[in-house]
């Protein structure tokens, strides 16, 4: 049976016998990281689901030690976006990484990682940052690599996973991963959806019934456009057109209000656009259901 070992703070413990560790401290962390041999490493926010489970799956084909990290990052949200709204289900996510055999979880709250009297640090690829969630979150990708940057110097991993539901991020961590010489393996992750079709993301859980149902045009276009693409369809205004046009389509929810931040068909290096289908193009959707901001995406190879 595994249960828990609490570092640091109030509830340090020595029931070094037990199985899963969270730490709180970066020195906690240190001490329990030095145990273990290589570490596959799945940063999240929490609010854990089956996509987080499946990274942590994923982890443990790479390295047979799991660190997971739970910490909803403050830097890579801006100040009109939903970081005191954000989820923090702690219990039940420690719960869920018990079960999953998780060896180490780390649990810093924010004055742990961005200490009082440090220097701000940037780091940032603009080539990458400047389009797509980063033209609407302004920001938002500066404060992803701040903080993957640190986390990956405090748990110093050999693998570490990443989904494809944030593709553009899982770009801008390879791309920095590869120019800051971090020696680390990235790992992409398939995007997991529910029976219905709907990425799974801890924002689902703010989705009203009638909310959802509307939140599926996401989905349903993006599977709309690589329909089109299989029968033939090679110019990509094309499927952006269907796109626009699927997420528009109200039936009868006309009574819950959805906006879009994009419709995109990007190659997946560079996320420059792309006009025509030539080599494999990532579609990507951002749009807001109610105040639930949602994205996803999908990349259709061509002639498939
Ligand atoms: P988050 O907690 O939203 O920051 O996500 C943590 C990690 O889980 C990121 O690498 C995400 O891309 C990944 N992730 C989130 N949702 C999904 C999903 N539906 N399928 C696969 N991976 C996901």
């Amino acid at each position: 049976m595994q249960s828990l070992v609490v570092l640091g703070g109030r509830d340090a413990s020595t029931y070094s016998v037990l199985k899963m560790i969270v730490a709180k401290t970066i020195p906690d962390l240190r001490q329990a990281r030095s145990r273990f041999g290589p570490i596959a490493f799945v940063p999240t926010m929490g609010a854990l689901h089956a996509g987080h489970l499946s990274l942590i799956q994923t982890a443990r084909r790479y390295a047979r030690d799991v660190v997971v990290s739970i910490f909803v990052n403050p830097t890579q949200f801006g100040p009109r976006e939903d970081l005191t709204r954000y989820p923090r289900p702690l219990e039940e996510d420690l719960d869920l990484c018990r079960q999953a055999g998780v060896e180490l979880v780390f649990v810093p709250d924010a004055g742990e990682i961005y200490r009082v009297g440090s220097p701000n640090v940037v780091v940032d690829l603009p080539e990458l940052t400047q389009t797509l969630e980063g033209r609407h979150r302004p920001g938002h990708f500066q404060g992803v690599c701040q903080v993957v940057a640190k986390l990956f110097n405090i748990v110093q991993p050999q693998y570490a996973c990443f989904g494809t539901k944030d593709f553009q991020q899982l770009r801008v961590i390879e791309a920095m991963t590869e120019a800051l010489d971090f020696p680390i393996q990235i790992v992409p992750c398939p995007t997991v959806r529910e029976p219905d079709g709907l990425a799974m993301s801890s924002r689902n859980r703010h989705l009203s019934d009638d909310e959802r149902s509307r939140a599926l045009n996401i989905n349903r276009a993006l599977f709309a456009a690589d329909a089109e693409a299989r029968a033939g369809a090679q110019v990509t205004s094309k499927l952006v057109a269907t796109m626009q046009r699927m997420l528009l389509n109200v039936g009868r929810l006309g009574h819950v209000p959805m906006s879009i931040d994009y419709v995109a068909c990007v190659d997946p290096k560079t996320l420059k656009l792309v006009d025509t289908l030539t080599a494999p193009v990532t579609c990507a959707i951002a749009a807001r259901v109610g105040s639930t901001r949602l994205i996803d995406n999908l990349t259709i190879t061509p002639g498939r």
